[in-house]
């Protein structure tokens, strides 16, 4: 049967708007889309046309960083998009549900409540280091449970869940889909989950080019999923995704000579990340600081809102989640430059000493 049985029946055969640029036709001439034969300026992206849905060689480059096939590969507005058609294809609006992780990254509840799907989530405690528990994950997991999502390294507290996800797919083979969130990867210390798509159709992987890559403001992300998942998603996707100065920026950042200093500038981050923990780790005000799999930290403060406050006034502004449940205290402060991370320091010392 598979996993293609969970995909809501009336998506199952759902044929995509048949926009212009989907047929893959070319003239030197071309009328067949209602666009202007005159570009609004000297831009040079040929802007009065229509991109493709999924330029092959963004795709190309795409499969080949991530090492999977091209049929394995969906390109979309951020890996956002990608959250919210999973959502749409696998769950029954007010019947099915979603599994995931507490704390975790907004936008999976956020997908879930404007498809109207239950989303359930295992809470996890700080205390013992957001330790995932996969049978208390499972407990969670019924037959209306179309997704179970794995932010890993988690999104705000650094975790990676990379030794549980195999076995998560084994267990819920022909039953839901394990979705891997993985936009901070790179700055993790074990390899990718797509490593599983060949043996588990059931995986499906998230990753961006909006963090490691310097390109948050392309809105570039790619769905890595069994040939037909990325079908799917295709054919219910918006007709164009991927404004064409957002592929040219992609392809510029992933050309073979930038690969070397994206190397460099993850390295960089990730000593910036043991530096400034080490750091922040000695401030009296600090209560915690967790390992971080990402390119930002969690910090547990005495008195987070004051220190938040007293941030913002000496020019840096950090992240507050000390009023979401098991993040009391919180911060999240992303790993700048050098020089950010060395401001944060001197004025979070600063103001804890005033
Ligand atoms: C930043 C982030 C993303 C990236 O989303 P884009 O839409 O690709 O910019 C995805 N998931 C998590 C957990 C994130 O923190």
């Amino acid at each position: 049967m598979g996993l293609i049985a969970r995909i809501r029946p009336d998506l199952a055969a759902f044929s995509p708007y048949a926009s212009a640029r989907r047929g893959g036709l070319e003239a030197p001439v071309r009328l067949d889309a209602n666009e202007s034969p005159w570009p609004a300026a000297d831009d040079g992206f040929d802007l009065n046309r229509y991109p493709a849905p999924q330029p092959s060689a963004l795709r190309a480059a795409l499969a080949d960083l991530y090492g999977v096939a091209g049929d394995q590969v969906w390109a979309g507005r951020g890996s956002d998009e990608a959250i919210d058609l999973l959502v749409r294809a696998f769950c029954r609006a007010g019947r099915d549900n979603i599994v995931s992780l507490a704390p975790t990254f907004g936008m999976y509840q956020i997908a879930a409540r404007l498809q109207g799907a239950e989303y359930r989530m295992l809470n996890l405690s700080g205390d013992d280091g957001f330790a995932l528990d996969p049978e208390r994950l499972l407990a969670l997991v019924d037959d209306n449970t179309r997704l179970v999502v794995v932010c890993s390294p988690n999104n705000p507290t650094g975790t990676s869940y990379h030794p549980w996800l195999e076995a998560l797919a084994t267990r819920l083979a022909d039953q839901a889909l394990v979705l891997v969130d993985e936009a901070y990867i790179e700055f993790a210390g074990h390899e990718s989950a797509s490593v599983l798509l060949d043996r588990h159709e059931n995986i499906a992987v998230l990753r961006t080019l909006s963090k490691a890559h310097a390109l948050a403001g392309a809105r570039v992300g790619a769905l890595l999923a069994a040939p037909w998942l990325v079908q799917l998603v295709g054919n219910i996707a918006a007709p164009y995704p991927l404004p064409t100065p957002s592929v040219a920026a992609a392809l510029a950042a992933l050309a073979p000579d930038k690969k070397e200093p994206v190397r460099e500038r993850v390295a960089a981050i990730k000593r910036e990340r043991e530096r400034v923990r080490a750091q922040l780790e000695r401030l009296p005000d600090v209560l915690r600081v967790w390992p971080s799999q990402g390119n930002f930290l969690l910090v547990r403060c005495r008195e987070a809102e004051t220190t938040f406050r007293r941030l913002l006034d000496g020019g840096v502004l950090v992240r507050d989640f000390s009023t979401r449940p098991g993040l009391e205290g919180c911060l999240r402060v992303t790993i700048g430059s050098g020089a950010d991370n060395d401001r944060l320091v001197d004025v979070w010392a600063g103001a804890m000493a005033a």
